[in-house]
């Protein structure tokens, strides 16, 4: 069992909660908001929650080198560079502009690979390995790989999977549930964007036993998804002591709105995006949130939505500035 270390706290809490009027009467039911594209660092995004407990690991366990991976626009590896540089670690990620799953092959079509997050990833001093396109698997060996050759160089190799989901990083949305909690009524359902899993496996963690589901919108077209969130939910279950016993099948995990893949704009979250800004003046981004908005609306429409619906901003703009 590892232990919770003091955070570093770097984000402005609580984020933002608030109704969407406009959004609502369009929808015709009450949906709100979770301002996690706020978080006043970095950008924004959901990332900077799981890090304050991540990169609290890295300084307690003396690393002196991180080693990722993610795709080429990772929100997550933006905001893990940037905290890196601010503790005096050093950040080296490998990249593929579109991974895609084992027994895939490539999106025929995928999202632009410049500007965005490469630009800031530059700024925040991010040493960037970029290798051809490939499965997930092989850019996770590659990372693997990497961190081995670093530490025979004599370095202290900490290791964070892609999109920082580890236990702490579930730990994290775990508190963010309780946040949201304690601010604002009691929701009937909480909408998510849903990649690397800790950020549905944190909420789901919080809201267990209360009268708030928590339905994940795929980015990714893998069903397996739920079967790595069942095991994060169990370290989570140890890290916190708090038992929830999750099975894959508790995962209320939707995969009709990938589109054509991960990476791979889809009509609908197109169209989600341009509602959210011309209804609310709200930007969503068109790998995560976007999707999951579209989701939304959907879910709206076959009258899925009932009684107070939040849906959560995962940030991810950046990747708006890409085409
Ligand atoms: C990483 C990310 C997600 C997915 O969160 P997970 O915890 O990996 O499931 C959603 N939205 C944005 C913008 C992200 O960067």
């Amino acid at each position: 069992m590892s232990r919770i270390p003091e955070p570093i706290r770097v984000i402005q809490r609580p984020t933002p909660l608030h109704k969407l009027e406009r959004i609502s009467a369009q929808l015709g039911c009450e949906i709100w908001i979770k301002r996690d594209d706020l978080t006043g660092f970095a950008l924004g995004g959901n990332k900077g929650r799981k890090l304050e407990y991540l990169v609290a690991d890295i300084v307690a366990q003396g690393a002196d080198t991180v080693v990722t991976c993610g795709a080429t626009q990772s929100n997550f590896i933006r905001q893990l560079g940037v905290f890196c540089a601010m503790v005096g670690v050093r950040c080296a990620a490998v990249v593929m502009d579109s991974p895609f799953p084992d027994g895939n092959t490539r999106p025929a079509s995928s999202h632009g690979h410049q500007g965005g997050n490469t630009i800031l990833n530059e700024f925040a001093g991010v040493e960037k390995v970029a290798i051809p396109d490939g499965p997930w698997s092989e850019l996770e060996a590659r990372a693997k790989s990497l961190a081995e050759s670093l530490r025979a160089e004599g370095r202290k190799v900490y290791e964070i999977p892609i999109g920082g989901s580890t236990p702490l990083g579930a730990y994290s949305f775990r508190e963010a549930g309780r946040e949201t909690a304690e601010q604002g009524p009691e929701f009937d359902q909480i909408v998510t964007a849903s990649s690397s899993g800790s950020t549905q496996v944190g909420l789901m963690h919080w809201f267990a036993g209360t009268k708030t589901k928590v339905i994940g919108v795929s980015c990714d077209p893998e069903p397996e998804i739920v079967d790595d969130m069942a095991v994060l939910a169990s370290e989570l279950d140890d890290l916190t002591g708090v038992h929830r016993d999750f099975r894959a099948s508790d995962f209320d995990f939707r995969l009709d709105y990938v589109g054509d893949g991960y990476g791979v704009p889809s009509e609908e979250g197109r169209a989600a995006i341009t509602l959210l800004a011309r209804t609310e003046g709200i930007f969503l981004d068109p790998i995560y949130s976007g999707k999951a908005f579209a989701g939304l609306i959907s879910l709206a429409g076959k009258g899925e939505l009932t009684g107070k619906t939040l849906f959560w901003h995962t940030g991810g703009t950046p990747a708006l500035f890409t085409y």
